[in-house]
């Protein structure tokens, strides 16, 4: 039986906007889905700042009483101590983060994050009790190599190792060369990766995990081909880079999800 799953549309600054423009930023998104009353809980909007805006945009969140979920880009596989400029999941939590992004390529390419250290963090966000964005995708290299499926489906079963059935999680598939190069995926090379990472919770976690774990497409998203990405079956959302630093377009891309606005 098909399980309905809120799709989730995810922002991730990276290394942008600072507290002050994070506020102006936060107030307008809102402002500009509110009139539309698009935040009626059919789509979840998650922002992801820098860390040093978390505490400022989670201020705002609460005081506005704005239905954003706010989440991390990173965190440490440890939980205190001295790890000079990590930071530890109890903190984000503390922040009332939700989620957690985890192995995006590009911590993956430039901090050398293995696989490994990939399931290590997934295990301290779980510890914590955040939910980890568990980012996986090939290079263009990789994908000619082993196919469209092998590098994400090896990534993802890595990262899984030890999750509880129980566990929320989300997984993005994320083509490196489709990462802030302007070079989307197409809609069914983004279903057939996704379709193959959902075959993979169900081998790892259960059917019901695999049914209600949301899975997302991200790579140079934006409002002129979200819808095209939001009509396969197995992709829930997106996770979105560039597009996600200019509200308009951000709140465009929100609006154009599975039960509204398309
Ligand atoms: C990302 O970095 O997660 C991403 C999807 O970036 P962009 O949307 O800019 O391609």
């Amino acid at each position: 039986m098909a399980v309905a799953r809120v799709p989730l549309i995810a922002g991730n600054w990276k290394m942008n906007l600072d507290h002050q423009q994070a506020i102006a930023f936060v107030q307008k998104l809102h402002w500009a889905l509110k009139e539309a009353k698009h935040l009626d809980g059919t789509v979840e909007v998650g922002l992801f700042p820098p860390f040093t805006d978390l505490r400022t945009v989670q201020t705002l969140l609460d005081a506005d009483k704005i239905p954003f979920a706010l989440g991390a880009q990173d965190l440490s596989t440890k939980d205190s101590g001295a790890y000079t400029g990590e930071v530890s999941g109890a903190f984000l939590k503390k922040l009332n983060c939700t989620y957690v992004i985890i192995g995006h390529s590009e911590r993956r390419e430039y901090h050398a994050e293995t696989d490994e250290i990939v399931a290590a963090k997934v295990q301290a966000a779980l510890r914590h009790g955040l939910v980890p964005v568990i980012c996986v995708g090939e290079t263009l290299e990789q994908r000619e190599e082993s196919g469209p499926t092998a590098i994400s489906v090896g990534q993802l079963e890595v990262a899984l190792e030890g999750v509880p059935a129980s566990a929320e999680i989300v997984v993005a598939y994320e083509p490196v060369w489709a990462i802030g190069t302007g070079q989307v995926a197409s809609p069914e090379q983004a279903q057939e990766v996704c379709a193959a990472l959902r075959a993979v919770i169900a081998a790892k976690l259960g059917q019901d995990a695999a049914d209600r774990t949301r899975v997302l497409y991200g790579g140079s998203v934006k409002s002129g081909n979200i819808a095209s990405f939001m009509r396969e079956p197995d992709v829930d959302g997106a996770l979105v880079g560039g597009a996600s630093l200019v509200v308009d377009e951000f709140a465009a891309i929100i609006r154009f999800q599975k039960h509204v606005g398309v």
